[in-house]
C-alpha cells in the first residue's frame, strides 16, 4: 500500500515561493512509499496556490479548501463573507472542507470569537450541501466546537480533527460523532503524557497519521517540518502501541482511504 499524509501545506508561502523545494519533498516522499497529500486549506490565495501545484501533480495532490480560523481572526466580517461565496463556487473542486474550526488560543482570538464560530457554523452548512468531508482545526475549543456540531449536526461525511493534540475524554467525544483523530508532530514529544495516553487507547480505525508540514515539527526535526516526517509520527504511535511503522502508516492511509471512499 502506499501511505498517506493526512494533512499538509505544501501551498504555504515558505515552500510555495520556490518550486524545485517542492519536487525534492515530493521524490523524498516517493521514494519512502508516500505519495498522496491531502492540503490544508487556510484562505482564498492559498486554494489558488493548491490548483497551482495540483495542476503540476494531479496524481499526488488533493485539493483541501477551508476558512481557516486564523484567517478569518485577522479579517473583517465582509472579507469573510466574500470568502465563504468564493469557498462555495470552488468547494465542488476540493475532496474536502478545511480546515475550518475555532482556536481559542488569546493571541489568535482576540476579538474574533464570534466571527469565528459564525463562520465554523456556515462551513458546517457548506459541508452538508456539498458532501464533503471537513478538516476540522480545533485549539482550546473543543468543548465549544463539539456543542456547535451537536446543535448544527455533523455533516453526513463527517472528516477529522487535524494535528489533535489532546486527551483520550476529548478524542472520545468526536469519535462517537464519526470523526477520526488526526496525529502528527506532537506524538513525538516523550513528554506530552496526555496525548500519549490517548494514543495508547484510540481505536486505530480511527486514526490518520499528518505532517501539517511546514509546521508541527517532529522531535529532533531540523528546518522546516516536510511531508516525509509522517515516519517520524508514525514510529512514535508504533513504540506506544506495539505495532511496527508500517503497520502504523498503512491503518492510517487505509482509514484515509475510506474516508475518502479512494
Ligand atoms: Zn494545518
Amino acid at each position: 500500500m502506499k501511505f498517506v499524509d493526512a494533512h499538509s501545506h505544501w501551498a504555504d508561502m515558505r515552500f510555495a515561493q520556490d518550486s524545485s523545494q517542492i519536487d525534492r519533498m515530493l521524490q523524498a516522499c516517493l521514494v519512502k512509499n508516500i505519495d498522496f497529500f491531502l492540503q490544508g486549506g487556510v484562505n482564498p490565495e492559498e486554494w489558488q496556490r493548491q490548483i497551482a501545484i495540483k495542476a503540476r501533480y494531479p496524481e499526488n495532490i488533493g485539493l483541501c479548501f477551508g476558512l481557516h480560523p486564523y484567517f478569518v481572526s485577522d479579517s473583517e466580517v465582509e472579507v469573510c463573507e466574500a470568502a465563504l461565496d468564493e469557498l462555495s463556487k470552488l468547494l465542488p473542486d476540493a475532496m474536502a472542507l478545511g480546515e475550518a474550526g475555532l482556536d481559542f488560543r488569546p493571541h489568535i482570538m482576540k476579538e474574533s470569537e464570534l466571527l469565528q464560530i459564525e463562520m465554523f457554523e456556515n462551513q458546517i452548512e457548506l459541508a452538508k450541501v456539498f458532501q464533503k468531508p471537513m478538516v476540522l482545526h480545533i485549539v482550546q475549543a473543543h468543548e465549544k466546537a463539539n456543542q456547535i456540531l451537536e446543535i448544527w449536526g455533523s455533516p453526513e461525511r463527517k472528516g477529522f480533527l487535524h494535528a489533535f493534540n489532546g486527551s483520550f475524554d476529548t478524542a472520545k467525544k468526536f469519535i462517537d460523532k464519526g470523526f477520526l483523530i488526526s496525529v502528527g508532530g506532537a506524538i513525538t514529544h516523550e513528554k506530552n503524557s496526555k496525548l500519549r495516553d490517548c494514543i495508547s487507547k484510540i481505536p486505530l480505525e480511527y486514526l490518520l497519521i499528518e505532517s501539517d508540514s511546514p509546521d508541527q515539527t517532529p522531535a529532533g526535526w531540523r528546518g522546516l517540518n516536510e511531508s516525509v516526517s509522517i515516519y517520524n509520527v508514525a514510529e512514535a504511535i508504533a513504540n506506544i502501541r506495539n505495532l511496527s511503522v508500517f503497520d502504523v502508516l498503512e491503518i492510517g492511509s487505509g482509514n484515509f482511504k475510506r474516508l475518502f471512499r479512494l
